[in-house]
Parts: structure tokens; C-alpha cells; sequence
């Protein structure tokens, strides 16, 4: 029998241009060691109001080791403990635990507990405060939470900004969701600025460092790209955020929660792909997606580091394991 030749296909070349920083933020980090060291002191099962932080993969994947996540207090039997999720929480929340003689962990992140301190001392100031942010989004309801009612307001866009009723000779200031656009919300507070003079902005940024340096490092990698893919939950505002900006330098961009979700035929074949990915996307998502681009392109991986972050918070004290009874 004549030896036969067989050719491979070559597969087409592709640049994968990776933005860093990207995927996990320190916030999103401690909520899930928070998690995994409830479960270790208390044993499982531990209970977790609201998804901890918005990835189904991170949330079925602390799901497996026992925690429970639940929609509302009195989902939780009186004899668990209960962990608040990284988004921060209404008042009321920890009060119901406290009054029902539950044992919680808060995960809030440390830079949202900032936004609600800020907005106690400001109602202690007597101002009202104009609340930039996405309505329904659980940083939003924590964070109006934290203050009477009636004593904020929400604006969404540059539209409210030029409509929101404010009480008649109001104090007034504003404050910000942490993971929104630095874009969109420069041209909302230059609205407000331009409408109220004298409104007290935050001392310093409410954006935070992560999301404000997840979007810089796709501004950076953008030109380059022919699309973009970011990793990250449909329920993710800082995902959805990173789409938007490579959408706005006129790069095609779609958010994936994991590589069965990559569109074939979307992505084509493009000289260069940009790819990140949001604030609670976990790297083994990024590696499984590159995984899937090897199987149908030649890949060449590039990381473009645009700003290394060092920021890691505390860990709640009463988990640390030489504090543990
Ligand atoms: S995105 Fe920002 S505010 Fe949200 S958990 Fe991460 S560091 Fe904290």
C-alpha cells in the first residue's frame, strides 16, 4: 500500500491582545476568602445573601463547598451563619440579623462601606444627596440604605441630571456607584455642576481604582483590536462597563460568561482580538476561552499591562484562623 501524505490544515493566525489589569478585583477577592473561611470555622452549610459577587462560576463553585445563597434574611435558619455579599447592604439588614441573634460576616467591600460612610456624614451635614448610579443594581439599594428615605436621589443619566426635583434650598452633594463609567459619569456630574454650582463633590473618586483601571486598560488595547470579548455575568455592572468602552472607539465588543458562549461566527477571523476581563471574572475563565480561540486559530498572546494593582484589603478579624475560638 502506497504511504499516503497527510496535511493538517494551517489554522489562521490570530494576535490575542489580553488587557491587564483585569478579572479579579481586591474586593471581589477577599468576599470569596471570606466565604471559604466562614465555611472552614463554622462548617458548612454557610449561608450567602445575594449572589457574593456576580459569577455564576464563582457562585457554583462555593455552592459545591457548601454555601447556601439565599434572596433574604429570613431565608436563613437561626443556627447558620450568614455572609453579606460584596455589593454592601441596606441598614437593615445587619439590624434583622442582629435582632434575630444570627452570626453574620459582612463581605461588603471596603471601598463601598467608604460610599457609606460618606453619605452618613453628609446627611449628618444636612444635605440631600444626588446618588449616581444604576437603579436596582444591590450597591445602589445598599447604599440608599444607609440614609433615610427621602434624603437621596438617583440619577442615571445626563438627562436626570438636568431634571431631578431637589428639596427647595437644599445642601446638596453627590456620591457614586463604584463600578460605573468614568465617561459617563464625568458628563453627568459636569450636568449637575452646571446646575447646582455649589453641590460638594466626594474628596476623592467613588469609582474605584479596579473599575476605573479595568476601562484604561481597554481605552489602551482598543485601537488595536478588530473585536473584543469580555469575560464577565450579564448582571455585572463593571463587565458591561468594559463592553461599552471598546464599543465606543468603534470596536465590535460582546461579554461572555465562559467559552461555550463565544459566537463563531461573530468573532470571524480578525487579524487582532482584544480580550479582558471584569472585576469578578475569574482568570480560569480567561484561560478557558484562550483554550477554545486555540482550538480554531494560531494563537499568539499578548499582554498589554497598562497599570499593575498591589491593592489586597483585610480580611474580617473574626476569620482569621488564630482568632477562631
Ligand atoms: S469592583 Fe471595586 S468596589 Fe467592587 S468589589 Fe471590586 S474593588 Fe470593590
Amino acid at each position: 500500500m502506497p504511504y499516503m501524505a497527510c496535511t493538517v490544515p494551517e489554522l489562521p493566525q490570530l494576535r490575542l491582545l489580553i488587557a491587564a489589569p483585569r478579572g479579579f478585583c481586591a474586593g471581589v477577592d477577599r468576599a470569596i476568602q471570606i466565604v471559604e473561611l466562614a465555611l472552614e470555622r463554622f462548617g458548612a452549610p454557610v449561608y450567602v445573601r445575594h449572589e457574593i459577587v456576580h459569577n455564576r462560576f464563582v457562585v457554583d463553585r462555593l455552592r459545591e463547598l457548601g454555601a447556601v445563597f439565599v434572596d433574604e434574611l429570613d431565608e436563613v435558619p437561626d443556627d447558620r451563619p450568614v455572609v453579606f455579599s460584596a455589593h454592601g447592604v441596606p441598614k437593615s439588614v445587619p439590624s434583622a440579623a442582629q435582632a434575630r441573634g444570627l452570626t453574620y460576616v459582612d463581605a461588603t467591600c471596603p471601598l463601598v462601606s467608604k460610599v457609606h460612610r460618606q453619605a452618613e456624614r453628609l446627611i449628618e451635614e444636612g444635605r440631600h444627596i444626588l446618588f449616581i448610579g444604576h437603579a436596582g443594581h444591590p450597591e445602589v439599594i445598599g447604599t440608599f440604605g444607609q440614609v433615610p428615605k427621602g434624603s437621596i436621589s438617583l440619577v442615571e443619566t445626563v438627562e436626570d441630571a438636568e431634571q431631578v426635583s431637589v428639596p427647595a434650598e437644599a445642601n446638596l452633594a453627590f456620591l457614586t456607584q463604584t463600578t460605573l463609567s468614568v465617561d459617563d459619569t464625568a458628563q453627568i456630574v459636569e450636568a449637575l455642576k452646571a446646575r447646582f454650582p455649589a453641590i460638594r463633590a466626594p474628596r476623592s473618586e467613588d469609582i474605584c481604582y479596579a473599575t476605573s483601571n479595568r476601562q484604561a486598560a481597554v481605552k489602551a488595547i482598543a485601537g488595536e483590536c478588530d473585536r473584543l470579548l469580555v469575560i464577565g455575568a450579564p448582571n455585572s455592572s463593571n463587565s458591561l462597563r468594559l463592553a461599552e468602552v471598546a464599543e465606543r472607539m468603534g470596536v465590535p465588543a460582546r461579554l461572555i460568561e465562559r467559552a461555550s458562549d463565544i459566537d463563531w461566527d461573530w468573532v470571524g477571523q480578525p487579524a487582532t482580538l482584544g480580550r479582558t476581563a471584569g472585576a469578578s471574572a475569574p482568570e480560569v475563565l480567561v484561560r478557558e476561552v484562550v483554550d477554545a480561540l486555540r482550538s480554531r486559530f494560531d494563537v499568539t498572546e499578548e499582554i498589554a499591562d497598562h497599570s499593575p494593582e498591589r491593592m489586597i484589603f483585610k480580611l474580617p478579624r473574626e476569620l482569621l484562623p488564630d482568632r477562631a475560638a
